[in-house]
């Protein structure tokens, strides 16, 4: 469990071993912030200043520092209303035209995609990396044609997708990159296998998006998101598409939309952003508690951690059985977890591309085996910042009994 002050391991009086397990803790977490949370939103009531307040510009400041801009190198931060819209804009500010197709993986959230349709692009989806879970950068190359425009890889469950490799093709191609960091923000990717330091997610593409819905890695306390891009031009562009294609009021350069980061989320983002370090150390030594507790368990495949990436778990996920029994073993996994009160997710059930919005688009059907076989075989398992000795030996334990069953 995080504190201020450090770990509070399995013997922290305040933590009751019979704590109940949630798959995310956001109260717990609350309680070691709860005065400066409770100051900040204040302030910002008081203040009067509900939109485009000093708080958002706090933030953005305070956001594009963490993220590693510096004056020779600046990393442009524009807010917005949430991790969608943040992908939305992202496609606007580029200037895809019908027809343009953007290449994204299937094994992703419906946002990255539902954004690409919405704004009728054609989405091209493509497989995903067995061990990773990122899109496999040979897939995205073949999947090329004159059309292609643009490459939207998902740094899924905390990990970053093979950044070297994409933008290499990227570069190749003349596409731009566009990073769904929505759960990976604070995760690196070195570009180099040499490299001393990794780069920050979402900084290494054309723009990266982010979330700050309540449970990602670093949550508001209601909806958020943000685009990040080194390009001055596209910063501006991006802060007109968020605020009605306008820089000057009444004035209207292109069709925008209505998508701002409000004040008191803003506020509340301010206290939390000097802690995400730890919020995501925390993660990592809850993720090295399970993965310790699966060492002998043949049946379970723990997450990989490629060398180039630091992983910031916003998903524990396993991968059970085999491509024959896994579906059969997560469904024992889940009955077994679900009569012991202990929560899970299955992230996702199912691909995007057979999800009913998507039929009926003319879209060619992708034959995604990697994509299917995870969406039969994957579960992931409580992960926060607050996850105490006591809650991962006892998830990893149902976990097991159910698999030797
Ligand atoms: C959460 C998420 C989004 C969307 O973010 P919202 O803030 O909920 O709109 C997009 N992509 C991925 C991969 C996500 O996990």
């Amino acid at each position: 469990m995080w504190s201020p002050h450090g770990y509070l391991r399995i013997n922290d009086p305040a933590m009751p071993q019979d704590a109940p397990i949630h798959m995310v803790d956001l109260k717990g977490q609350y309680a070691h912030i709860q005065k400066d949370i409770d100051q900040a939103v204040l302030d910002v009531i008081r203040s009067g200043a509900f939109i485009q307040g000093p708080a958002v510009k706090g933030f953005t400041k305070a956001l594009s520092d963490w993220l590693g801009s510096t004056e020779a190198d600046p990393v442009h931060v524009v807010p917005c209303a949430n991790g969608t819209d943040a992908l939305q804009a992202a496609l606007m500010a580029l200037g895809l035209q019908p027809g343009d197709e953007v290449i994204t993986p299937s094994f992703t959230y419906i946002a990255t995609v539902e954004v690409i349709q919405l704004l009728r692009l054609t989405p091209v989806m493509v497989d995903v990396d067995p061990r990773t879970f990122t899109m496999d950068p040979m897939a995205v190359e073949a999947a090329i044609t004159p059309h292609t425009k643009a490459i939207l890889p998902v740094h899924l469950y905390g990990q970053c997708a093979d950044m070297t490799a994409l933008n290499r093709l990227a570069a190749d191609h003349g596409l731009f990159v566009i990073e769904d960091t929505a759960q990976a923000i604070g995760s690196t990717w070195k570009m180099e296998a040499g490299d001393s330091e990794g780069m920050m997610a979402g900084t290494m593409g054309t723009i990266g998006t982010t979330s700050f819905f309540p449970s990602k890695n670093l949550g508001a306390y209601g909806d958020g998101g943000a685009c990040f891009t080194r390009d001055a031009a596209l910063a501006e562009r991006l802060r007109m598409i968020c605020n009605h294609g306008s820089r000057q009021r009444y004035e209207h350069e292109m069709i925008g939309m209505n998508s701002r980061l409000d004040s008191i989320q803003a506020a509340i983002l301010g206290v939390k952003l000097p802690q995400l370090h730890g919020y995501n150390a925390a993660r990592r030594d809850a993720a090295d508690r399970y993965d310790a507790l699966f060492k002998e368990e043949a049946l379970v495949e723990t997450p990989f951690r490629h060398l180039r990436s630091h992983h910031v778990f916003h998903q524990y996920t396993l991968v059970l059985g085999s491509v024959g029994d896994g579906a059969e073993r997560r469904d024992a996994v889940a009955a077994h977890l679900t009569q012991l009160g202990i929560p899970f997710g299955i992230y996702y059930p199912k691909p995007i591309h057979s999800q009913g919005a998507f039929m009926g688009l003319g879209l060619a059907k992708p034959d995604l085996p990697v994509t299917e076989d995870l969406t039969r075989r994957v579960i992931s398992l409580p992960m926060h910042t607050e996850l105490s000795d006591a809650h991962t030996l006892k998830v990893a334990k149902a976990v097991r009994e159910a698999l030797l069953s």
